[in-house]
C-alpha cells in the first residue's frame, strides 16, 4: 500500500543540503524511527544529496509511507536528478552510506532515474493509518524549515550524543570484557578441581587393580596349596590304610588261627571301613592330580563301541536293584573320537554310577549323539532329580545335595568327572528336575582338542 507523499521539496543550491538534513530528521521522527535511526537517514540523505547536487545539479526529493510485502511499513526517500545520472547509475562514495539505511539503490520510476533509500519503521511506533498520514503531511506542511546554524547546532548536539553513546558502549563492553574473564577464571578453577578429582580417582582404580591382582596371586597360590596338601595327605595315607586292609585279610585267611563268630565280624568291619578309606583317598588324589595339570591326556583313536561295552559289562556287576534297568545304548557307526579312553571311561564310569545310586525304579540310560564336529555322550536316569539351586553346586568338591536322597559317597566324583571333560576339551552340563530325573550331557570334539 502506498500513500501520497508526505513531503516533496527541492534540492537546487548548497543551503538545501542541510534543509534535506533537517527535513529528513524531521520527517523520521514524524513517523516514529527511533532517535538513532533519524540521525541514520538524515546522514545518508545528506551525503546521497551533496553528491547529486554536485553531479547532476540537484533533485526532486520526496518523503512516503510505503508497506513492504511483509506488512511491515518502510519510510522510502526518493531523489529524482534534474538531469539523467551518468549511466543511469549512481553509486554513493562508500558503502559506509548504504549500511546507515535497509536499502539504497537506483530504481527506474515513472519514465526517471530515481535515487531510493529506505529505512523500517518499528512495530512499536504509532500505526501510520491513512488519517495518521493525512495528519502528518499537514503538519510537515506548516513547519518551517531552520536556519543553517540552527541545523549545524543540532548536527553538533547529535555528534555529541553519538560520542557519548559510543563512550558507554565501550565502557560496556569492557565490562563484559572483565565478567567474562572471570567466567573465565572460574570455568579454569573448575577445569583444574575435575582434573585433580580425576587423577584421584585414577589413582584409586590403579591401586584397586593392585589389589585385585595381588588377590588373584594368593587365591592362586591357595589353590595350589590345597591340591598339593590334598595329593600329600592323600599318598600318606594310601600306605597305611592298604596296610590295614591286607593285615584285616590276614587274620581271616584260612591259614591263620580261626577267629571267633564276633572277631570275624569286626574284622570284616575293619576292612569294608579300611577298603571305602582308600576309594576316598584313590579320589583325591585322582582329583588333586587333575587340578595340579599334571594329568596328560594319552590322545589316540577311540572307538565308542568298545568304551560302551566295557562299561556295559563293569556295571552290569554294580546294578543290583531289578527295579531299574541299565541300557547301554549301541553308537552308531563309525563311532570314532579321538580322545584318553580311559578318562573318558572314568567320566562315563561315574555319571552312570549316580544314575544308579539314585534311581530306585525305572532306568539309567547311556547313549551316544553325534552332532557336527563333537560328541555328545548323554546319561539320563528316572532318579530322584536335583533342583535347580544345586545344579552348580553338586560341581562344588564335597557338595551333596541335602535331603533324604543322601546315599553315602564323597562328593567329589562330578568335580572330577568335570575337570576331566575339561582336560578332554569339552564341557560336561547337567539338566535336572526333581521328581523328573537328570541328564548329564558330557560334549567332547570328535577330533581331541
Ligand atoms: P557323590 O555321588 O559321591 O556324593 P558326586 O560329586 O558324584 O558325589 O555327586 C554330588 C551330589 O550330586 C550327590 O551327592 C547327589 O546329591 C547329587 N547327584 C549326583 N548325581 C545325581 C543323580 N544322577 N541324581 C540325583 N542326584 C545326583
Amino acid at each position: 500500500m502506498e500513500h501520497e507523499p508526505l513531503l516533496q521539496m527541492a534540492l537546487r543550491v548548497e543551503q538545501d543540503i542541510f534543509v534535506v538534513r533537517q527535513r529528513g530528521r524531521e520527517v523520521a521522527a514524524a513517523v516514529g524511527l527511533e532517535r538513532q535511526d533519524q540521525v541514520r537517514i538524515a546522514t545518508a540523505l545528506s551525503e546521497v544529496a551533496r553528491d547529486l547536487l554536485r553531479g547532476v545539479g540537484g533533485a526532486d526529493v520526496v518523503f512516503a509511507v510505503t508497506a513492504a510485502p511483509d506488512g511491515r511499513q518502510h519510510l522510502r526517500v526518493d531523489l529524482v536528478p534534474v538531469s539523467p545520472l551518468p549511466d543511469r547509475r549512481y553509486e554513493p562514495q562508500s558503502g559506509a552510506v548504504a549500511r546507515l539505511v535497509d536499502t539504497l539503490s537506483v530504481v527506474a520510476a515513472a519514465g526517471d532515474t530515481v535515487v531510493r533509500m529506505s529505512r523500517r519503521i518499528p512495530v512499536t511506533a504509532q500505526a501510520l493509518t491513512p488519517q495518521r498520514v493525512e495528519q502528518l503531511r499537514a503538519q510537515l506542511g506548516q513547519s518551517v524549515p531552520g536556519t543553517v546554524e540552527e541545523e549545524l547546532a543540532t548536527q553538533n548536539s547529535q555528534l555529541i550524543a553519538a560520542l557519548d553513546e559510543v563512550r558507554s558502549q565501550r565502557d560496556e563492553l569492557a565490562r563484559l570484557n572483565e565478567e567474562l574473564e572471570q567466567t573465565n577464571r572460574g570455568v579454569l578453577a573448575l577445569y583444574h578441581q575435575l582434573t585433580d578429582e580425576l587423577e584421584e580417582t585414577n589413582r584409586g582404580v590403579v591401586a584397586l587393580y593392585a589389589e585385585l591382582d595381588e588377590k588373584s596371586v594368593q587365591l592362586r597360590s591357595a589353590s595350589e596349596s590345597k591340591s598339593r596338601f590334598l595329593a600329600n595327605v592323600s599318598h600318606e595315607l594310601r600306605a597305611p590304610v592298604t596296610a590295614i586292609i591286607g593285615l584285616a585279610r590276614l587274620l581271616t585267611d584260612a591259614a591263620s588261627d580261626p577267629l571267633t563268630l564276633e572277631q570275624e565280624r569286626q574284622v570284616g568291619l575293619i576292612r569294608s571301613s579300611a577298603a571305602d578309606l582308600l576309594s576316598l583317598v584313590n579320589e583325591l588324589l585322582d582329583l588333586a592330580k587333575a587340578e595340579s595339570g599334571r594329568l596328560e591326556p594319552n590322545w589316540a583313536e577311540v572307538d565308542l563301541r568298545a568304551v560302551f561295552g566295557q562299561l556295559r559289562g563293569t556295571l552290569r556287576a554294580l546294578h543290583t536293584v531289578p527295579e531299574v534297568t541299565l541300557v547301554v545304548e549301541e553308537p552308531s557307526s563309525p563311532a570314532t573320537i579321538r580322545t584318553d579312553e580311559m578318562l573318558l571311561a572314568q567320566v562315563l564310569r561315574n555319571l552312570l554310577h549316580n544314575g544308579l545310586k539314585f534311581t530306585t525304579r525305572g532306568e539309567v540310560r547311556l547313549r551316544a549323539e553325534r552332532s557336527g564336529d563333537s560328541w555328545k555322550l548323554v546319561v539320563t536316569d528316572t532318579g530322584s532329580g536335583i533342583p535347580a539351586e544345586f545344579h552348580e553346586r553338586i560341581f562344588e568338591e564335597f557338595y551333596q545335595v541335602p535331603g533324604p536322597s543322601r546315599v553315602g559317597g564323597t562328593g567329589l566324583g562330578l568335580p572330577y568327572a568335570r575337570r576331566l571333560a575339561t582336560l578332554l576339551g569339552g564341557t560336561l552340563e547337567l539338566s535336572s528336575e526333581p521328581g523328573r530325573g537328570s541328564t548329564f550331557t558330557v560334549s567332547l570334539p570328535a577330533n581331541g582338542t
